[in-house]
């Protein structure tokens, strides 16, 4: 007889709103990826790596020329200075990182809490290696981090508290004072950190992204994950990193040798040729994002959707409460198949959805098509 060992789990709903999308012929804002080219010395450093390059397995660990490039990116733009060697693990994806970083320490008993609403692949991880995720909502509109509520959620099991700053769905982001918080708590009750900052270049209105690594309490006992698919507009490259001091580096490693063992080389070799000759590449994104941001947001100016410009990330959330009255899921599939427009039901990022009425739109597509996507919902 088969036990599911994750009973709850079906298709994730990026899988299934773009497959709904692709049925309908609708314009899909859902699922988090652009729609545009990645840069095209990047693409042409591919075709490049894999014609005359090395197609051979990477060390486990990344292309040593990869992990320089990452540690000097982290130099240049969080002003923190790490170990290529013994701190910087490369891996075929940040979800990948996330799965062996959770996989790696989380003990059969242990608690990970969680802030809701959280990406979808944290809790499975958890499950699967035998711990317990302890869900702590963050609440609309604003989405921020109630400590108070965090602090009242440990207990004598927890071992870990999982973040992600900016933050999908909602598009906040933490500041100084979060992570000041953060890093009492984890050091009170000695807990691990995961860190998501795969959005880290997508922070708007000129603030700054904080990362764990920039607070040395904190960095000791993270694991700071990242994605080159978001920085690079390459998700299908399903390449990313993770930064972690060495001990916990180490153990990372065991389970990540033993999960894909490494990530793609010619991939590898392109990143660190383009990240070299185009350092300064990640700090275009933030204006170009917010442009991005902006149309859609003054577009629907005037509609009856409640809109609080996104802070973070390339997802822009609607309050669509004086607008219709179905629950998210439901009203996702209609408007995909009755208006042509995608969206992700944000209750799915929960473990129990609270009475809110919540879209993310990806405004990570080209600017015709989100003025086209602003016109149909504004009638609606
Ligand atoms: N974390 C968050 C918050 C994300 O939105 C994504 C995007 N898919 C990931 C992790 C995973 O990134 P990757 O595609 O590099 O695995
Ligand atoms: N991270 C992307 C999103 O939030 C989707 C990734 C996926 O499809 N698993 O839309």
């Amino acid at each position: 007889m088969l036990h599911s060992k994750l009973p709850g789990v079906g298709t994730t709903i990026f899988t299934r709103m773009s497959a709904l999308a692709a049925r309908h012929g609708a314009l899909n804002l859902s699922q988090g990826f652009p729609d545009f080219d990645p840069p095209r010395a990047l693409l042409e450093a591919m075709a490049r790596q894999v014609c005359d390059g090395d197609n051979q397995y990477a060390p486990m660990t990344g292309l040593p020329g990869l992990r320089e490039q990452i540690a000097a990116q982290l130099q240049l733009y969080r002003g923190v200075s790490c170990d290529p060697d013994t701190e910087v693990t490369v891996v075929p994806g940040a979800t990948e990182g996330i799965f062996c970083a959770i996989t790696a320490v989380i003990q059969r008993g242990d608690e990970v809490i969680l802030l809701d609403p959280c990406y979808d692949s944290y809790e499975p991880a958890i499950d699967l290696a035998g711990g317990r995720a302890v869900h702590v909502p963050l609440l609309a509109p604003d989405f921020r981090v109630d400590w108070e509520r965090v602090a009242a959620a440990v207990g004598q099991r927890t071992r870990m508290i999982i973040v992600n700053s900016p933050h999908n769905p909602s598009g906040s982001i933490l500041d100084a004072a979060d992570l000041q918080e953060l890093q009492r708590l984890a050091e009170q009750h000695d807990l691990l950190v995961v860190s998501d900052e795969v959005y880290e270049h997508l922070v708007f209105d000129g603030r700054p992204h904080h990362s764990v690594l920039q607070y040395p309490a904190l960095r000791k006992r993270s694991f700071a994950v990242f994605s080159f698919g978001k920085t690079f507009s390459v998700t299908g490259w399903k390449t990313g990193y993770c930064v972690a001091p060495p001990a916990l580096t180490e153990e990372l490693r065991k389970v990540h040798q033993f999960v894909s063992f490494v990530a793609v080389t010619p991939v590898q070799a392109a990143l660190q040729e383009f990240m070299a000759a185009q350092p300064d590449f990640p700090a275009s994104l933030a204006a170009f994002y917010q442009a991005k941001r902006d149309l859609f947001c003054d577009a629907l100016a005037g509609s009856g959707f409640g809109v609080i410009p996104s802070a973070g990330t390339y997802f822009q959330l609607l309050d669509y409460s004086d607008i219709a009255d179905t629950a998210d899921v439901a009203l996702a599939q209609a408007w995909t198949r009755e208006h042509g427009i995608a969206a992700i039901p944000v209750s799915v990022f929960y473990r129990d959805p609270p009475e809110q009425r919540y879209l993310r739109f990806c405004f990570a597509k080209g600017d015709d098509i989100l003025r086209e996507a602003a016109r149909t919902l504004c009638a609606i």
